[in-house]
């Protein structure tokens, strides 16, 4: 048996879905804990290039069952819809889907849009796919779980109240008379829920047998820590827990240390949605980066703001994370720079600061970086640690003194296979 869970430790994007889909080879079930289809994970492997949003990233191997945990919330007809389109390329994806999960209704959309409207200037970024007001309706107890599908007769009565409460906020909040009817999301709900209730179980049930069987389970982590909703730069954050720490809760499944936790970790810094970035990288500089390192989002399209290595960011972000072990994505994107930054503390008010602080401090933390040498070897090809530049050994080798984690796996490209295991 064996338990690991894969997180990221920056702002999100850092290859988890890549680093899961190789995981995942020999893997008997990859759970997907917490978020929504505000997720992208691209995975480039045999059988080409997919970008997945509910779907967990270990779908490509056949004999892997993939579990859509508890801690999701999952709009019905978006995963219909991305099983739909990968049966269209062939797969058939091998899923099930928790019957706890949380049902994300497109009233969720609605809300999530008019919010965001709303705070104009000061909005937070979201992806508008309802995530926030689906997560918020189930801390407040008015939201509809997925196993209710089950029970269409108790379900559509409590759907009504739920309806009904939310065209009070709908008039109330947003001045949107008559935004939807209750005859219309319930519509919707029998119209895609029906092709998911075959997928429903009690996962919980399935995992805790599967250990008992001695079986690999991974766990996959949507985000990073820098967005997780408790330790990440709240509030602009995702309105899920990111961290390993919730994998059991979001996963369902109790009892069981994880052998692993692997934070992923990008060799630059980017991010997508607002709130403080310490290390933004200038214009011209940044563009070009971008452009080689294809940083637009996978969710989204939106081009993500990019930075150099914020080494005081991520060794928080790799602490919180409790990680094991670190994979280093992106190297390869960064060859042909002349220099290299990395962040190795703020200054704030005149005083050098090394560890992550809250949001008022961090808005006004200047970087405080060391300059390394670049290199101009492609690198896509290397699969040895020794056999890198000497230049891209010292980046690498940097930042691990930097942020108190071993990096195990570096990757060089976004395929499958180009990765470099590094012993020691
Ligand atoms: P996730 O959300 O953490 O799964 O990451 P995304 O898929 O949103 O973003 C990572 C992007 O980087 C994707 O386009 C990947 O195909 C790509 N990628 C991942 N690892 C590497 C790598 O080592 N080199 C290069 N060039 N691209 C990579
Ligand atoms: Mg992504």
């Amino acid at each position: 048996m064996s338990v690991e869970v894969i997180v990221g430790a920056n702002w999100g994007d850092e290859g988890k879905g890549r680093m899961v889909d190789y995981f995942a080879q020999d893997a008997d079930f990859v759970v997907r804990y917490q978020g929504g289809n505000n997720a992208g994970h691209t995975v480039v492997n045999e059988y080409g290039e997919f970008k997945l949003h509910l779907i967990p990233s270990g779908v490509f191997n056949k004999r892997t069952v993939n579990v859509l945990g508890p801690g999701m919330v999952i709009d019905i007809e978006s995963l219909v819809n991305e099983i739909e389109e990968l049966r269209n390329k062939g797969f058939e994806p091998n899923l099930v889907v928790s019957d706890r999960a949380t049902i994300c209704f497109p009233y969720h959309r609605l809300e999530d849009v008019w919010e965001e409207e709303r705070l104009g200037k000061n909005a937070y970024g979201s992806t508008r796919r309802g995530i926030a007001p689906a997560y918020g309706d189930r801390t407040v107890k008015k939201a509809v779980l997925i196993g209710e599908l089950l029970y269409p007769e108790k379900l559509k009565e409590h759907l009504k109240r739920i309806v009904e409460w939310k065209l009070l906020i709908a008039k109330g909040v947003y001045g949107k008379e008559n935004a939807f009817t209750f005859e219309e999301i319930w519509e919707w709900t029998q119209k895609w829920g029906s092709k998911v209730i075959p997928l429903i179980r009690n996962t919980t049930a399935l995992l805790s047998e599967a250990v008992k069987s001695g079986k690999k389970i991974l766990f996959e982590a949507q985000l990073g820590t820098l967005r997780d909703l408790y330790y990440g730069i709240y509030p602009f954050t995702t309105s899920s827990c990111t961290l390993a720490s919730f994998a059991p809760i979001g996963g369902g499944l109790f009892g069981v240390k994880p052998d692993k936790v692997i934070a992923v970790v990008k060799a630059f810094s980017t991010c997508v949605g607002e709130g403080p970035f310490v290390t933004l990288m200038e214009p011209e500089d940044a563009k070009q980066l971008r452009e080689i390192a294809k940083e637009y989002g996978a969710a989204t399209g939106r081009p993500r703001t990019i930075g150099h290595f914020d080494a005081v960011a991520t060794k928080y972000g790799v602490m919180i994370q409790g990680a094991t072990e670190v994979a280093l994505t992106k190297l390869d994107s960064l060859t042909g720079r002349k220099t290299l930054k990395i962040c190795i503390a703020y200054e704030y008010d005149g005083k050098k600061i090394e560890d992550f602080p809250l949001n008022p401090v961090l808005e006004d933390c200047k970087p405080i970086y060391l300059e390394l040498p670049g290199w101009d070897e492609n690198i896509n090809n290397v699969r040895k640690f020794e056999d890198l530049p000497e230049n891209a050994r010292n980046y690498v080798l940097e930042i691990e003194k930097r942020i108190g984690c071993p990096i195990k796996y570096i990757s060089v490209g976004p395929e499958r296979n180009s990765l470099i295991i590094k012993n020691s």
